[in-house]
């Protein structure tokens, strides 16, 4: 009950209500933010980034040169954990993304994943979507990644068509909509050549919009493009 009441009212609840956790419904402690302890320590790691030439490398070969590609957890339909990304997408709590991802940071520093990367940018938001959501959600997730290695966050693309249904449209068909959804903001050039850029986003499911998104930034002369996203599908 808590949870609807707290989506209705928005990130105003925050101060009025008991905080839960999205996944489990539990009252978080004092010392908790956004997930309590118990489902932060059951996420449902991917680790792509420990291995070479992972799952989400072979899923974007052939399709756009990228240097590395990982997800911070596994996305399931219906999965507790899937909450995760609904409130971040959809019910106003994008700020808990932004805290998930500088934590992915210190989690796979290990790997060595984010060494080399100069920049971080994000998959954008339609203007009449954003209008609708007043957020982009992969915006937030970029900028925890950008805050927690102390590097810029630079607006890089926009979306010049809001997403249109896709699902009765052959692969081909798909692919050409897809691309031109997306343009390079024409300032960030200068500021991108010869970077190392992250892009991120909130879901690999396709890699459809990542592969339109890394290409164009690809087209940057000198420019080497990695991926994150919070969360992935099971790929093939
Ligand atoms: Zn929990």
């Amino acid at each position: 009950m808590w949870k609807t009441i707290r989506q209705w009212l928005g990130a105003a609840a925050d101060v009025a209500l008991p905080r839960v956790c999205p996944v489990c419904g539990q009252t978080l402690d004092s010392d908790e933010q956004w997930l309590c302890r118990q489902c932060l320590a059951k996420l449902p790691r991917t680790r792509y980034e420990d291995t070479t030439f992972n799952t989400m490398e072979q899923h974007f070969a052939g399709k756009v040169p990228i240097e590395r590609a990982t997800a911070y957890f596994f996305y399931e339909k219906g999965s507790p954990f899937a909450s995760i990304l609904h409130d971040i997408k959809y019910h106003g709590m994008p700020r808990m993304g932004q805290w998930l991802t500088a934590r992915a940071v210190r989690d796979m520093a290990a790997s060595g994943f984010f060494d080399g990367i100069e920049v971080v940018t994000a998959v954008p938001l339609h203007r009449s979507k954003l209008a609708q959501r007043g957020y982009n959600q992969s915006e937030y997730l970029a900028r925890g990644i950008a805050q927690a290695l102390g590097i810029d966050y630079i607006e890089a693309l926009k979306a010049t068509r809001p997403h249109s249904t896709q699902t009765h449209k052959g692969a081909m068909e798909r692919w050409l909509n897809i691309q031109g959804n997306y343009a390079l903001k024409e300032k960030s050039i200068s500021q991108l050549r010869g970077k190392h850029i992250l892009l991120v986003d909130d879901v690999v499911t396709t890699g459809s919009t990542l592969t339109a998104c890394a290409d164009l930034l690809k087209s940057i002369p000198g420019a080497n493009v990695s991926l994150f996203t919070l969360a992935a599908a099971r790929l093939e």
